[in-house]
């Protein structure tokens, strides 16, 4: 199949070579003069067209000023309708094209003059009626709902307002902003010409458009302007918009959305600096308010620091702190007076939602003779658990208020945490004469010669923190850093015997504190010349070393 579409396709790109400029010539002479008769036809129906435009203009001055309401609804009509136009043109000669490739080889070449002197002719009309009707519209500009004037481009307005908005907003306080994207539109009317602004009519214009007079909507909340609106239907966006940031969690079924305040929409009069925006008017509900509140300082804050997390300059800070100045030298605890940026509107939504949550576990103390009196141990480190809740939640700004749970589905079960209090009573503390292992390891080093010098003890290796018993009852003599020992502790057991326990991670004991056998007086670690966490212990006869092997 592939194969014989691509011979077929060699044969008639042959076939074209030999023929092609001189039929290609010929097809669109051919194809020309169809579209010329079809182009009568098309100028009839621009003339038409035409005819309809004057009579909608009669019609529109013939009504005053209600006429220009037609006029928006009339601009639209006529570039639908030209549309339409343009698109049956392009049909009808396509249609004509295709029809006339089957039949190239009728020579058209004596209409060559007629046709370029016609075309030339719709050439022009096409460009002239384009060029009438892009002349014909000018723009209306308006602030925020409240028509200005009338301009010929849009860029008349724009371009004085990229020069002055800044100075101008200044102009107002923080009254009036001029955002050209949002606060400025445009509209495309058809004018008489006279009424058109020149630059210092629009710079004029926007300086005292302040005081302009104008019906609008305010958001009255408990009672207060909270912002005025161009119109209704703007307002309630604006609430719809408030009460959307707090209504969009997918794992959330609402069943109520309001507003905590009393909130309506009123009309009123006012001036135009005080009509705001949709998105202007949105973000004064949403951070309009102030509330003062107080900042504790943390480790690792610098003044500067605190400025921009509060977003406050340093003089606003003075301001609510006397006493406050650029030297201060700030203590983790003080704390600041700031204003913090609340709503205007608290939103409340009441609404079924579905989430995991930590378990707590349980703190389970069990008796044991196992351990001695006083000595409490973990035997069983404690656990979280985790659970999907389905709860209805109350929240206010997103905050939640109130919390009822529906149902709640164990996914894990929680691990209580189960310590051992010791029941055992504590020996003597004081020497029995006999030893007992210091740590629950085996030796991998033992006394005697190693690496050419004297090895004074036992060396039980284990994990860092493992505890370090008590040989025997008696009094510890040194519990302290020593050089290659690192923290070491010494007990006298009475009977010119004593141990000696180093590399610790931990000390629990200090010198003069009277110890039990096998109490936990360390833990082990490898502090000092050590090359990994385990105990080293000596034990000492009459004031020299033993080999502590034969005592354990
Ligand atoms: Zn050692």
């Amino acid at each position: 199949m592939a194969k014989r579409k691509e011979l077929r396709y060699k044969k008639i790109k042959l076939k074209l070579k030999i023929r092609l400029p001189e039929k290609i010539r010929v097809f669109f002479w051919e194809a020309g003069a169809k579209v010329i008769f079809v182009t009568d036809t098309f100028l009839d129906k621009v003339d038409d067209f035409l005819k309809e435009i004057v009579e909608d203009i009669k019609e529109i001055i013939g009504a005053g000023a209600e006429g220009a309401v037609d006029l928006g609804a009339a601009i639209i009509r006529w570039y639908d309708k030209s549309a339409e136009v343009v698109e049956w043109f392009v049909k009808k000669t396509t249609v004509i094209i295709m029809r006339e490739y089957h039949d190239l080889l009728i020579n058209l070449a004596k209409h060559r003059k007629a046709i370029v002197k016609e075309c030339i002719i719709v050439l022009l009309v096409g460009v002239g009626a384009v060029a009438i009707f892009a002349s014909a519209i000018d723009y209306e500009y308006a602030y925020n709902g409240k028509t200005l004037g009338i301009v010929k481009e849009q860029r008349d307005v724009l371009e004085i307002l990229e020069m002055v908005s800044d100075e101008l907003s200044l102009e107002y306080g923080s009254k009036i902003a001029i955002d050209p994207e949002t606060d400025i539109t445009f509209k495309p009317v058809i004018s008489s010409g006279k009424d058109i602004d020149d630059a210092d009519t629009v710079l004029r214009r926007f300086t005292y458009m302040g005081d302009i007079k104008a019906q609008a909507f305010s958001i009255i909340v408990d009672g207060e302007t909270a912002v005025t609106v161009e119109n209704e239907r703007i307002a309630k966006d604006v609430l719809e918009e408030i009460k959307d940031f707090y209504t969009n969690d997918s794992d959330t079924e609402y069943e109520y959305v309001g507003f905590v305040e009393d909130v309506k929409i009123e009309a009123c009069s006012t001036t135009l600096a005080n009509i705001s925006s949709k998105s202007a008017a949105v973000s004064k509900i949403r951070s309009g308010g102030q509330q003062e509140s107080t900042y504790t300082v943390k480790s690792g804050d610098t003044l500067y620091g605190i400025c921009e997390k509060l977003g406050v300059s340093l003089k606003e800070l003075k301001g609510m702190n006397p006493g406050l100045n650029d030297n201060a030298t700030l203590h983790v605890g003080d704390k600041f007076v700031t204003q913090q940026e609340i709503p205007l509107i608290t939103v409340e939504t009441i609404g079924v939602s579905v989430f995991a949550e930590a378990t707590d576990y349980e703190t389970i103390t069990k008796e044991s003779s196992s351990y001695y009196k006083g000595e409490t141990v973990v035997v069983q480190a404690g656990k979280q658990g985790k659970a999907r809740v389905t709860a209805r939640l109350t929240k206010h700004n997103g905050q939640t208020v109130a919390r009822e749970d529906i149902s709640v589905e164990t996914i894990t079960e929680p691990v209580n945490k189960i310590i051992a209090k010791g029941t055992k009573p504590v020996p003597p503390k004081k020497g029995t004469g006999v030893l007992r292992k210091p740590v629950n390891a085996s030796v991998y080093a033992g006394y005697g010669m190693r690496w050419g010098r004297m090895h004074y003890g036992l060396d039980y290796a284990a994990p860092t923190g493992t505890p370090i018993y008590a040989a025997d009852g008696g009094t510890v003599t040194k519990a302290g850093w020593s050089g290659a020992y690192g923290y070491v502790v010494v007990i006298d057991h009475g009977g010119n015997m004593k141990t000696l326990y180093a590399h610790c991670s931990k000390m629990y004991v200090s010198a003069g504190t009277q110890v039990y056998k096998g109490q936990v007086i360390a833990a082990v670690g490898s502090t000092g010349r050590s090359t990994g966490p385990h105990c080293h212990f000596e034990v000492f006869v009459n004031g020299k070393n033993v080999n502590p092997a034969y005592y354990v």
